[in-house]
């Protein structure tokens, strides 16, 4: 078994000097949790090495390289870098899942080179993937892959981490391709995201807009589930909690703090983005200095904007503003012996990160949309003993474990002062207790554990895939139920009707059978070892509209009726509807648009399949809450459905119906097929040689499943022919 990581980078990259290509390590924090992964599996990755390489005997040397240390390029042309990287990834996916909706450039090209990319990398990964590897796909740069390697290699294990936020639907319903790249994630086993609201938003994405059955954290799909999570990453914690002890670190922590003068220092340190909230915290400091004098002379702001992307135009923009902030500031109060910003446009390496995080008396982090943000925890981690203060956004990722965190709103000025001057008058002993509570979070969370729970949870939806996937009627189960159809002399074969020999239909009266399926019946019937019957929840003027003239049994209303010999037979008494509970269901019906009430003689059901899921979802929970007092009192039922709720006599169910049938002969075949809960309590009642299928999601009562009705059909032709 093999663990495949698929990043859009790889932990390195190839440059050249002298025309002679030289390959350079450039880890991530997702490289740090991967080596110290304690998984006994052999590692390969596969990503771009940041360089486009022609065909030559140089690539193939390095290719060659490459690969003895278990890396496998994927070479993207400048062109594709510009409408891929640049283009579908940083400025639609990017600024969407930031809620910066307005800085997205729509452009077909960016979202054709997007598939083509992410082609690519399937090509690459298939390249090497041998049965029982495990794939693991990273980041919003390849959301269609996961679908793409299900398609070509079904039965591997496949994972996916979302590294940034994923938006509320009400913004992801704007892009145009939201479903193509939803139906891409949903070929993995396992999403994972930071936070459980990134997880609610994935999962609210998926059933509005796929209209796909969702429960809290499981997506049925007709043959598997998905499975969501949420899994907060966490940083190499001993390495940075240990970077004091190196010599190096420590001169350079003392060099800084000599020229950074007396003054309290407060450090920021992020990539030139407009989600950072960049200006807002320099004007927040502004305001600082502006209304509490006391503090000019006092403080100090430490800025560090990594460079990026800034040959395009918004962050161009951006980085004028932000030097034209620094300027006004330090250009209003800066005095000889004090500087207000100490303002560094460029990268830190790890030495010089950690000695300005050692020194820094706060730590401003207060981006205004952020998926984790790893300063903050590298910042508490790297404190160790020390006091130190951490201002936090509650819009990053990260904010939900540090709540002992000064948490702000980054767009709040008013907040991020107070918020400041609560950091610069706090005692020392509260800042030690505080870092120390939330270093406990962070050293057990750190990157290590993240990737194995999500490693260890993407093996167990596995094993549940595998295990619903045992269940699905294959050729060799069917091969037995054809034997002993044929070798059985007196059958009973019980069929539900609606989603299991018929589609739903958006309008139930619309459900009517079609000439082939009365002819697959009529055939059915015709053997005289078969006695077959309907059993279902519709009332008995429709079943016998629809299905009368064939001569076959019919249960309607869950057994309240059966129709044997022509006909009709009651098993209960007529409910007389209680106007308490008519009541409620009509309540309920007026509130929610598209939905209807249905009164059966034994039953009263409301319909709610056109309405929308998250209505749905709440109007069910109201009714049923609504419905538990009078039910009880009057020893009434209340049954969830196929987009159903259902209020029915006690004393008759589909189960009962089923004892009734096989209590009146002796079988020596007896077979049940359905879809809804309702069939379950059929499956429960027969006896256990019997053959017991669910269509559509599986269930633990059937014996086995077939998992869509389309296949229903064809098993039904194919057992009788
Ligand atoms: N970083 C760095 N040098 C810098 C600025 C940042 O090495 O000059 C690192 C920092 O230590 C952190 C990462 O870049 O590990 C930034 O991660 P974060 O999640 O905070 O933000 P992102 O840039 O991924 O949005």
């Amino acid at each position: 078994m093999k663990l495949i990581i698929v990043s859009n980078r790889l932990p390195l990259k190839i440059v050249e000097e002298n025309n002679i290509y030289k390959v350079i390590p450039s880890p991530g924090g997702l490289s740090t949790g991967m080596d110290s992964l304690e998984m006994n599996v052999e590692r390969y990755w596969v990503g771009w090495p940041g360089m486009f390489l022609k065909e030559s005997k140089e690539k193939t040397a390095i290719d060659d390289q490459l690969l003895t240390q278990k890396y496998s390029p994927v070479y993207l042309s400048p062109e594709q870098i510009e409408n891929y990287y640049e283009g579908y990834c940083n400025s639609v996916l990017w600024p969407l899942s930031h809620y910066f909706p307005s800085y997205i450039r729509y452009e077909t090209k960016y979202w054709e080179a997007y598939e083509e990319v992410n082609r690519l990398f399937c090509e690459a990964t298939l390249k090497i993937i041998e049965p029982g590897d495990i794939v693991w796909v990273q980041d919003y740069q390849l959301m269609l892959l996961p679908k793409m390697i299900r398609n070509k290699a079904p039965d591997t294990s496949i994972g996916y981490f979302h590294h940034i936020p994923f938006p509320s639907y009400e913004l992801f319903r704007t892009l145009p391709q939201r479903a193509q790249l939803l139906d891409g994630l949903l070929g993995a086993d396992l999403v994972g995201f930071h936070t459980h609201s990134y997880m609610r938003h994935f999962i609210s994405a998926v059933y509005r807009v796929l209209k796909m059955e969702c429960t809290l954290d499981e997506i049925h799909l007709d043959e598997r589930v998905v499975d969501v999570d949420a899994f907060p990453m966490g940083i190499n914690f001993q390495m940075f909690q240990k970077a004091m002890e190196n010599d190096a670190i420590r001169q350079q922590a003392e060099e800084f703090r000599k020229s950074l003068g007396n003054s309290k220092l407060m450090l920021s340190v992020d990539r030139l983005d407009y989600s950072k909230g960049i200006p807002l915290r320099l004007k927040s400091f502004e305001t600082l200095l502006d209304n509490y004098p006391q503090y000019r002379g006092a403080v100090s702001l430490v800025m560090i904007v990594a460079p990026s992307r800034d040959n395009v135009d918004i962050y161009a923009k951006l980085k004028t503003e932000i030097d034209t902030l620094v300027g006004r500031i330090n250009g209003k109060y800066s005095t000889i012996d004090w500087n207000p910003v100490y303002y560094f446009y460029r990268s830190f390496q790890f030495e010089e990160l950690t000695a300005l995080y050692h020194n820094s008396d706060i730590a401003l982090v207060t981006p205004l949309r952020d998926g984790m943000n790893l300063v903050a925890k590298e910042y508490v981690a790297t404190k160790n003993e020390s006091p130190g203060v951490l201002i936090l956004s509650e819009m990053a990722g990260a904010a939900i474990e540090l709540s002992d965190a000064i948490i702000v709103n980054p767009t709040d000025q008013k907040e991020m002062v107070e918020a400041m001057i609560q950091a610069l008058e706090m005692p020392e002993d509260e800042q030690k207790e505080k870092i120390k509570s939330m270093q406990q979070i962070i050293s057990v969370q750190n990157v290590n554990q993240w990737a194995q729970d999500f490693l260890e949870e993407l093996l167990e939806v596995r094993e549940k895939n595998v295990a619903l996937n045992n269940k699905i009627l294959k050729q060799e189960n069917f091969k037995l139920i054809k034997e002993k159809y044929d070798q059985s002399k007196n059958r009973l074969v019980i069929l539900d009707y609606d989603g299991t020999l018929v589609p739903f239909r958006r309008k139930p009266s619309e459900a009517s059978p079609t000439p082939p399926l009365l002819a697959l019946l009529a055939n059915l019937c015709k053997d005289p070892r078969n006695r077959v019957v309907i059993s279902s929840g519709r009332d008995r003027q429709t079943l016998d509209k629809w299905l009368g003239k064939l001569p076959i049994g019919l249960a309607a209303e869950h057994g309240a009726f059966y129709k044997e010999n022509g006909e009709w037979r009651k098993r209960i008494e007529d409910v007389p509807w209680d106007k308490e509970i008519l009541n409620i269901f009509e309540h309920t019906v007026r509130r929610t648009p598209m939905s209807k009430i249905e009164i059966k003689d034994t039953a009263l059901v409301w319909h709610y399949r056109n309405v929308d899921s998250w209505l749905a979802e709440l109007r069910v929970t109201q009714l049923i809450n609504a419905l538990i007092n009078p039910c009880s009192r009057l020893n009434l039922q209340i049954m969830k459905g196929n987009k159903i709720v259902e209020v029915k006599n006690n004393d008759v169910s589909k189960g009962s119906e089923a004892i009734r049938l096989m209590n009146q002969d002796n079988y020596d075949f007896i077979m049940a097929i359905g879809d809804d809960t309702t069939d379950e309590e059929t499956f429960i009642a027969l006896p256990d040689h019997a053959i017991t299928i669910k269509v559509g999601k599986s269930s633990n009562v059937a014996k086995y499943n077939i998992p869509t009705q389309g296949q229903t059909i064809v098993f039904l032709e194919r057992l009788i022919n």
